[in-house]
This record gives C-alpha cells, sequence and structure tokens, in this order.
C-alpha cells in the first residue's frame, strides 16, 4: 500500500490561552460599535457585509491567535502598498527609490493629486499617486512577468497561493479615472514611464488580491520577524529594508490620521479602505483585525478602537519604554 507522505504539522493554537481571552473580549466590547461607512466609491467595495468583525495576532515564533472572522476573504487595497514598497526597494535600492518617489507624510486624502511642487514626486509610497509610481517600478519583461513576481511576493508573506478578485479589479479598473489622471501627471512630469497603462493596471491588480484577517496577522508578523514569514521560514523581503518599510507605515501608513495614530497608537500600520488595519510590533508580533466599516479618513472604525486599546492595555507604544512591548511574548509565554 502506498503510503501518503505526512503533512507538516500545524503551530499548534492555544485556544484557551488567556490571549484569545483577551482578544474575546475586545471582539465583545467593540462589536455593537456600528459607526462608519463601508467603501462604495468603487461598487464591488460596497458589497461587503457591514458585520464581519475579526482581531489577529500571530507572532514571530509562528502562533495565530484569532477571534471573529478570521477567515472571511477581502481585497486587500491599500495594505498592498506596503508589500509591493519592499519589492520597489529590492528592485532599486534606497537611494534610487528615493529620487521617484518621497517618504514624506502630506496630511492630504490618499486619493489627493497632489506631487511635490520641487521635486515632481509623489509624497509618499503609502499615497495613491506614490503607490502607482512605485507599482510602475517593479520589474519584469512585460505585464504578465511583473504581475507574476508579484504574486510570488505576496505568496512568500501569505505562504500560500493568493488570487485576484476579478469583479473587484475590473470595478476598480472602471471606476479609477482619479488614478488614472494621477497616472499621467506623474507621466507627465517623467516620473512613469510607459506605458502609464500597464502600471495603473498592476495596481488595480494588487489592490485586488484576497486575503483574510488570518493571512494580514502573518504577513505583518513577517516584517516583525525581520521579512521572514514565521510560519514557512521563507524569505519575503531582505532585512535590510525592513526599516525602510517600517518607517514609511510609522509616518505615513494610516491616511491623514498618521499623526495622531503614530501619537496615540505608536506602531507601523496600514489600513484599507476594505477596513483592514496591520499594524506591526517589531520583533514580536503582527496584528489584525478586519471590519468595513470606515471613518472619514478612511480608516476602519472598529481597527482603531481596537489597535488603540491593544496598544494601551499591552504597552506596546513603540517609545514608552516603561510599558511592556519589549516583553509581549514573554508576558504571554508563547514564546
Ligand atoms: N483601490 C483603492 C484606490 O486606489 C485603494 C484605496 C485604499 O485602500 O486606500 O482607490
Amino acid at each position: 500500500m502506498t503510503q501518503l507522505p505526512a503533512q507538516p504539522s500545524e503551530p499548534t493554537l492555544p485556544s484557551s490561552s488567556a490571549l484569545v481571552a483577551t482578544l474575546e473580549e475586545l471582539y465583545q466590547r467593540y462589536l455593537p460599535l456600528r459607526d462608519g461607512k463601508v467603501a462604495d466609491y468603487i461598487p464591488e467595495l460596497a458589497k461587503m457585509n457591514p458585520d464581519c468583525f475579526s482581531i489577529c495576532i500571530a507572532t514571530v515564533d509562528g502562533q495565530v491567535y484569532e477571534v471573529g472572522d478570521s477567515e472571511q476573504l477581502f481585497t486587500i487595497q491599500s495594505i498592498s502598498k506596503v508589500f509591493v514598497h519592499g519589492l520597489a526597494l529590492e528592485d532599486y535600492g534606497r537611494e534610487r527609490l528615493l529620487t521617484k518617489v518621497g517618504v514624506e507624510p502630506t496630511g492630504d486624502a490618499f486619493n489627493a493629486i497632489v506631487l511635490d511642487e520641487q521635486s515632481k514626486r509623489p509624497y509618499n509610497p503609502m499615497v495613491n499617486a506614490g503607490a502607482i509610481a512605485i507599482t510602475s517600478l517593479i520589474k519584469g519583461a512585460d505585464a504578465t512577468e511583473k504581475l507574476n513576481r508579484m504574486l510570488d511576493m505576496f505568496r512568500r508573506y501569505v505562504g500560500h497561493d493568493i488570487f485576484i478578485d476579478v469583479a473587484t479589479y475590473v470595478s476598480e479598473r472602471s471606476t479609477g479615472d482619479r488614478n488614472r489622471a494621477m497616472g499621467y501627471l506623474m507621466h507627465h512630469f517623467g516620473m512613469i514611464e510607459d506605458p502609464v497603462d500597464d502600471a495603473l493596471d498592476l495596481y488595480f491588480q494588487q489592490c485586488s488580491l484576497m486575503v483574510n484577517c488570518r493571512d494580514l496577522a502573518v504577513m505583518a508578523a513577517t516584517l516583525a520577524n525581520q521579512g521572514v514569514n514565521p510560519q514557512t521560514g521563507d524569505r519575503a523581503v531582505e532585512a535590510g529594508y525592513v526599516r525602510d518599510i517600517l518607517s514609511v507605515m510609522y509616518t505615513c501608513g494610516m491616511y491623514n490620521f498618521a499623526g495622531e495614530w503614530a501619537y496615540l497608537v505608536g506602531l507601523p500600520a496600514k489600513s484599507g479602505v476594505c477596513g483592514g488595519i496591520i499594524a506591526i510590533v517589531p520583533d514580536q508580533i503582527g496584528i489584525a483585525v478586519f471590519s468595513p466599516p470606515l471613518d472619514f479618513r478612511g480608516n476602519s472604525v472598529r481597527g482603531v478602537k481596537v489597535c488603540e486599546a491593544l496598544s494601551h492595555q499591552f504597552g506596546l507604544h513603540l517609545f514608552d519604554s516603561s510599558r511592556g512591548c519589549h516583553n509581549f511574548l514573554k508576558h504571554w509565554s508563547v514564546k
């Protein structure tokens, strides 16, 4: 009789652990919060269920703690910008990339049509203009090779294959004139090369990748783990670029709430109009929250509340040396 090869063993999830109980308590605390509105400027996004809610924490040793709808798939949207920034850093290097896209927060909306007056660079890789410029720089002989390189990169972060939601992609593309306007403006100033439409297409595709909250937590934990996926051991990004990625997340990752977020929560983070937020506690954990209703700036209402509470409760603010952020894993005895 043929013997089936042994399956790789799953990391054990201590479902009854105190950490899960704490996440469950946060979930119950914010479940009744009904503020905010699901994004509807892209028709497909308007179909998201406002009641979906999940909180996940992945540790740098590969454990995942999850509550709520952690397997519900949704499109990654702007959270993709973080990871594509990393790929562009690998393709171009820090110095060269900086000549094309700045690292200054804008204080403007994510889709503002604005470039730095003097350099004509988009302000940073986390706003749409900067992200489109970053995506236009991804190397590859043609559109297919560029997309495949991007999918490979995302696969390393997530630890499994990752797919585009075609309906969202088509919806993004058919309502994407504002992004198109930015692309052509940057092309006019020599910041994006031909063909502009290929770059825009790749950008719409990256925004339409399907993930769930657990995937996002593992991706965040990969950044917390210096670029190595803690579950598969695969390197997703060169360790030397993790600091670049996290710095830009810290100053620009939460739309025009980034300053207040840095002040209150104190963690590098990124949100997307899907209602997802990731936050990173370097060398410790990746946090992901998913809840589609957004505030007027585009951040998940419940997501912001949960992250504020986690940061406060566990002392995660990076600059609060009296608190526990350096000892999260020890505190929960999960390492
Ligand atoms: N696809 C979205 C757009 O470009 C991404 C927006 C976001 O999540 O911030 O409009």
